[in-house]
């Protein structure tokens, strides 16, 4: 028998491959090989004819993995990789399960698997039909609170009375048993459902249980940290007495807390399964030296955790570099630059990737690479302009901007929610057709007459007069305000703050940004310009691109170089975890930090910024204290070429080491410098504005100050003359 493949592991690694009977936990740092481990160990059963490819079990967490799984196998073993019929994701492997069996629990095989937007609008049919104010109970909720419940394998019948809470006045259990019954009714699942199926076609079905026990000989599971409870019951429910089932994780990267996932499923191993092996793998072989020692520091922060080190034979290489930026544009430029710095030495950009906390970080990184050509992909989402939140902002912008926008009527005329059905637009449309007007105008005109019933038509009036309103004051309000406006007075904020969920609170996130963006341009129309002009860039056929990402999506892969923009308390780590967790979020956002550390083999590069701006405030920011919690030896903090800088700020000067520390005070008092010319004032950093005084601006120069009016103060200009300006963009001249 020859087995090639076994040269190329460690002895521990080895062992873990050889060891096919029996329960087996791998339990190890990150890039130490389990993933391997497990592909190898997929190949080596097949070499030995243990087991045909399908009676191989092997999940992991995304397609993404689950392919390169099947690659890597491919590679060792060639065709027979065909017959893994069961590798893929816990989701895939349900699904395939549930078709074939479809019977037993309801539904017909050709069942139908809901995506999120149908789900909703199943959700919402089913609330409007009790009675449920959608305003005051968003369906999102309680897709979301579904959503949880089938993660931790509860159907209706289990729900308990601490499981519930006041959405609907605590109908919540009752709903939720008229959902399914609905979506049996259909001959449908939604995405929970799979799980939640497949744990009762296996727990009430005794013969089938049989069949899948003994027809799947190997278990395996890479990510175990990660594992759910539904994912747990179902894993149980395939293990006979004395399971042959490899499980490989990390509970330094468990980052799906949030998720309902249990870390404690992996530290409970040997209890669940007695007599399990545990192997440890301590040789790290994807990063250098300083990037495995950085990382290796930070994560020693945590209390909750087993403790491990890990160590490299290769070389120590660069350390982390880490660089302050003025403000989020400065460092999406900065990570440009190096970008084309690195591909000037020969990089390709599939060995770069920025992963960031908050996928509302992309806009900005996505301009620039635009902006400098520069090909990207974002993977695990849409391009920020491309979102369904930021879609809507635009139209609603566009419709001000443009009245004859049809499609941007359309889109937002019932979103939020104002009680104008499909039967009134469709009414619009002939209406607007047959006298050849914009929808808009044919809205007023159906607004005054009894075409309609009387509440449509007044939600029609209204939604018009908006409209209207808006755009009269877009002629003497700055663009700026305006959009904060629309997305307040239009109910859409509103409708997403109402939905309290993590996602919801993403979209808002998306929204201050893209209001954030729009300082960038003179005007709304500039504005809205560019955002085209950006969509039609974005087919860009060129196969080597930079991959953006958020560091959750990022689990499992490597790259050489990795950017990690943003590391500033609030942002990461996150305030809303701190807030909702406590220090139990704090190590989760640790353990994200470790993640998105480990995953360069070569260089990594994390870069913060002094300040932030949201909602057009200027908002002075603070170095995350991750950053503190980094080993200084491993650390070379660089200035940004194009800024002068701070003291502190040297080459290879180290930072504090403690977060609190006096270097962390004297950084948080001394923000980047920027050279005077584009230096803002800022409320709490400097006087306040004074008649009288000296300023300068950058495009009307030097001037002094006549009278202040809030934002806006009035200044004399030398040679422009007297103009109105926004104090933000003043600068003091002189003490
Ligand atoms: P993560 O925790 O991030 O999922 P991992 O433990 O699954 O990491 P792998 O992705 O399996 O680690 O391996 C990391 C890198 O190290 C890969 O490029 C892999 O090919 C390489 N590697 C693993 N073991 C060895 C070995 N014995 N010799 C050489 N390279 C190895
Ligand atoms: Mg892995």
């Amino acid at each position: 028998m020859s087995t090639p493949y076994l040269r190329d592991l460690n002895p521990q690694q080895r062992e873990a491959v050889e060891q096919t009977e029996g329960p087996l936990l791998v339990l190890a740092g990150a890039g130490t090989g389990k993933t391997r481990v497990l592909t190898t160990r997929i190949a080596h059963i097949l070499a030995l004819r243990l087991a045909h490819p399908g009676q191989i079990l092997a999940v992991t967490f995304t397609n993404r993995a689950a392919r390169e799984m099947q690659e890597r196998v491919a590679n060792m073993v060639g065709q027979s990789v065909e017959g893994l019929r069961f590798l893929g994701t816990f989701h895939a492997i349900c699904a395939k399960m549930l078709r074939r069996h479809a019977e037993r629990i309801g539904l017909q095989p050709d069942f139908t698997i809901l995506d999120s937007d149908d789900q909703l609008r199943l959700i919402k049919q089913l609330l409007d039909a009790e009675n449920i104010d959608e305003k005051k109970y968003p369906a999102r909720t309680f897709a979301h609170m579904v959503d949880r419940w089938k993660n931790r394998g509860l159907a209706p019948k289990d729900i308990q009375a601490e499981d519930v809470d006041d959405f609907a006045q605590g109908r919540s259990p009752e709903l939720y048993q008229a959902y399914q019954q609905r979506l049996s009714t259909l001959n449908a699942t939604d995405f929970g459902d799979l799980l939640l199926h497949a744990i009762t076609l296996l727990r009430d079905h005794d013969d089938i249980r049989q069949q899948y026990r003994s027809m799947l000989r190997y278990l395996m599971v890479d990510e175990y940290q990660d594992t759910n409870v539904a994912q747990y019951l179902w894993l149980r429910l395939l293990c006979p007495e004395q399971p042959n089932l490899a499980c490989v994780g990390d509970d330094d990267q468990s980052i799906y807390g949030w998720r309902g996932a249990e870390v404690g499923n992996i530290l409970r191993f040997e209890r669940d399964f007695p007599g399990a092996e545990i192997i440890r793998l301590e040789q790290n072989y994807r990063s250098k030296g300083h990037i495995l020692q950085a990382a290796g520091g930070l994560i020693d922060c945590n209390r909750e955790r087993l403790g491990k080190s890990l160590w490299t034979e290769d070389e120590l290489g660069e350390p982390i570099r880490i660089t302050s930026h003025w403000d989020s544009s400065e460092e999406a430029r900065a990570i440009g630059d190096a970008i084309h710095q690195l591909q000037e030495q020969g990089v390709s950009r599939s060995q770069m990737a920025v992963l960031v906390r908050a996928s509302s970080q992309m806009r900005d990184i996505e301009e620039r690479f635009l902006n400098q050509a520069i090909s990207y992909r974002v993977i695990g989402g849409p391009r920020f302009y491309e979102r369904l939140e930021i879609r809507d902002a635009l139209a609603y912008f566009r419709l001000v901007a443009q009245p004859r926008d049809d499609l941007a009527f359309e889109r937002i005329v019932n979103r939020p929610k104002r009680g104008i059905g499909s039967t009134t637009i469709q009414k619009l449309n002939r209406l607007a057709r047959a006298s050849q007007m914009s929808l808009l105008d044919a809205a007023d005109v159906m607004a005054n007459s009894d075409e309609i019933g009387s509440k449509p038509r007044q939600a029609l009036g209204a939604f018009v007069d908006l409209i209207r309103r808006w755009r009269q004051q877009s002629q003497d309000m700055d663009h700026i305000n305006l959009a904060s406006m629309i997305l307040d007075e239009s109910g859409y904020t509103e409708m997403l703050k109402n939905e309290k969920t993590a996602e919801a609170h993403g979209r808002l996130e998306n929204l201050k940004e893209l209001v954030r963006g729009l300082e960038e341009f003179q005007t709304m129309a500039g504005f809205l310009e560019h955002v085209s002009l950006v969509m039609d860039n974005e087919r860009d056929d060129n196969p080597d691109k930079v991959t953006i990402m958020t560091l959750h999506g990022a689990k499992g892969l490597e790259f050489d170089n990795v950017f990690l923009p943003g590391w500033e308390e609030g942002l990461f780590p996150s305030q809303r975890t701190l807030d909702e967790l406590g220090n139990r979020g704090l190590e989760e956002e640790r353990r994200l930090a470790y993640v998105g550390l480990t995953r360069a083999r070569v260089r990594a590069m994390i870069s913060t910024t002094a300040n932030r701006r949201t909602w057009g405030q200027w908002q002075p920011a603070i170095p995350s204290r991750f950053i503190d919690e980094i080993p200084p030896e491993n650390i070379l903090v660089t200035a940004p070429e194009t800024q002068q800088l701070g003291s502190w700020h040297q080459s290879g000067t180290a930072l504090p080491t403690r977060f609190g520390g006096p270097g962390w005070q004297r950084m948080k008092a001394n923000p980047v410098r920027r050279p005077p010319s584009q230096m803002p004032v800022f409320d709490d950093d400097s006087p306040s504005h004074a008649i009288g005084m000296r300023v300068f601006h950058q495009k009307f120069g030097y001037g002094e100050i006549l009278a202040l009016d809030g934002q806006a103060v009035e200044v004399s200009f030398d040679k422009a003359g007297q103009k109105k300006v926004m104090g933000a963009f003043l600068e003091k001249v002189g003490n």
